[in-house]
């Protein structure tokens, strides 16, 4: 069984999938290791904005995409109490591609994964990492078998962390238990069958102590997603005792937004609430040991933009764009050099293209959790609904990273250079 690779990619969600597609395609020999077994469920709004699907096509999975997705996003709407703006969504510069759509994530990453294997990667699945170590060159990884316990050491000179931000790799774990607080923000999603949700409109949720989101997604299926304070979900369980966390969370939307009463109103939930968290929103890239990171393992925005899909697959596509044109050669010695600069120059580009998307989102997240900001927020959008589409734009919306990156894979064009900024203010999460 092969143990030596040119990379090991740990997680195959949209950023570790990715990542292992556009390397096996340029013709490295990559191991992608993937815990859970798919297809499954995950906490997410499921949205993939347009900007995403000429990477979808460059990946190999555009038509199965356009197949069974759902209905074009061509609306905003934001919901606090009884009250509701509507926007247009502003389209992508892409003809063949101007709205976004949303596809279950059931689906997606099973897409994506099939299409890493189909590329040449080997993927492990279901195996976890349970220690990586080394120093760049020379990665060593031990993975565990989740059936039988077996285990397994892998080695790698390039290393890329895309397990996330709320799974902590094992030895991570005891830091994050300890650091909880009131203020962390805990996730659920769900999905509903006959809901009465427009189709194209993407509503975007406002209320006290957390925001969400609802979409039709693939299926007919309507998927609601929010954040919750860990502080108010217990305020809520409290006052609900016997109640389970999701039941609780639901009956408090209905309660709260008119919006989601109405769109619920004969609606049945198919399946469970699904819960995952705290999250971190904020920057995790590091320089200090060896390896890169992609996805949320390298930074999350807020989910109130519902962009973290999009900068998954881009800072996959970013960071590969690097690898491939800065990799000298294969031995071991000339490892660490190399993958020092490509880690800076990656970090700068990663700044350049999502930086502003932390921003936004942690601006509007914070507006939309407080009733004071939320009230405000409203006010404002009512006299000025063009900001809706504004604030769409700002996050990220129609932002694709095609004009400096080819799409195409397989064409060996590397990235062009982006600068080192010589001094930057801090992003929400990062210690200056
Ligand atoms: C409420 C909510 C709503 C959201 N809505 C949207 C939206 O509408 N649109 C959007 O674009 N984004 C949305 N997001 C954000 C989006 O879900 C994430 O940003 C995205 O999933 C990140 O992708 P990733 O590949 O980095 O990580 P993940 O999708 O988290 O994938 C990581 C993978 O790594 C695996 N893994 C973890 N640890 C290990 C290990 N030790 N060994 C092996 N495998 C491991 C996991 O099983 C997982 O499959 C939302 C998030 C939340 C919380």
């Amino acid at each position: 069984m092969q143990t030596d690779f040119d990379a090991i990619i740990i997680g195959a969600g949209p950023a570790g999938s990715s990542a292992a597609i556009r390397l096996a395609t340029a013709g490295w020999s990559v191991a992608l290791i993937e815990k859970q077994t798919f297809p499954r469920r995950k906490v997410c709004g499921e949205c993939v904005a347009a900007s995403n699907l000429p990477l979808l096509d460059a990946l190999g999975i555009g038509r199965d995409f356009a197949d069974q997705a759902g209905p074009e996003l061509k609306r905003v709407a934001l919901m606090h109490g009884v009250q509701s703006v509507l926007a247009d969504l502003p389209a992508f510069g892409d003809a063949r591609h101007p709205w976004g759509r949303a596809l279950g994530r059931e689906t997606l990453d099973t897409l994506l994964l099939a299409r890493a294997r189909a590329a040449g990667a080997t993927v492990l699945q279901p195996w976890a990492v349970q220690k990586i170590s080394g120093l760049a060159g020379r990665h060593h990884c031990t993975v565990r078998e989740a059936l039988s316990g077996r285990l397994r050491h892998l080695r790698a000179p390039v290393a890329i962390l895309a397990h996330g931000s709320w799974e902590p790799l094992p030895e991570e774990r005891a830091v994050q238990r300890m650091a909880r607080s009131g203020s962390d923000l805990l996730a659920f999603k769900a999905n509903f069958s006959a809901g009465n949700l427009a189709a194209g409109t993407l509503p975007v949720l406002a209320f006290d102590g957390g925001y969400g989101g609802m979409v039709q997604a693939d299926g007919a299926q309507l998927t609601l997603a929010c954040c919750i304070r860990a502080d108010r979900l217990d305020a809520l369980r409290r006052a609900a005792p016997g109640r389970a966390a999701g039941d609780v969370v639901e009956d408090m939307l209905k309660r709260q937004c008119q919006g989601v009463r109405e769109t619920l109103d004969g609606a049945i939930r198919c399946g469970s609430w699904l819960a995952s968290g705290p999250l971190r929103p904020g920057v995790r890239l590091r320089d200090d040991d060896g390896v890169f990171r992609i996805g949320n393992a390298a930074g999350g925005a807020h989910p109130i933009i519902g962009e973290g899909i999009s900068m998954a697959l881009q800072s996959a596509w970013l960071l590969c764009a690097r690898l491939e044109a800065e990799r000298p050669s294969r031995a071991a010695g000339a490892q660490v050099n190399w993958q020092r600069g490509a880690r800076a120059r990656y970090a700068a580009d990663w700044r350049h293209h999502f930086a502003p998307r932390l921003r936004v989102a942690a601006g509007l997240a914070n507006l939309a959790m407080r009733p004071a900001g939320a009230m405000v927020l409203m006010a404002t959008l009512k006299r000025f609904p063009n900001l809706l589409t504004r604030g769409a734009i700002w996050s990220g919306k129609v932002r694709g990273i095609t004009e400096c990156f080819p799409v195409s894979l397989g064409l060996q064009h590397g990235p062009q250079t982006t600068a080192l900024p010589a001094s930057r203010s801090p992003l929400p999460g990062e210690h200056p």
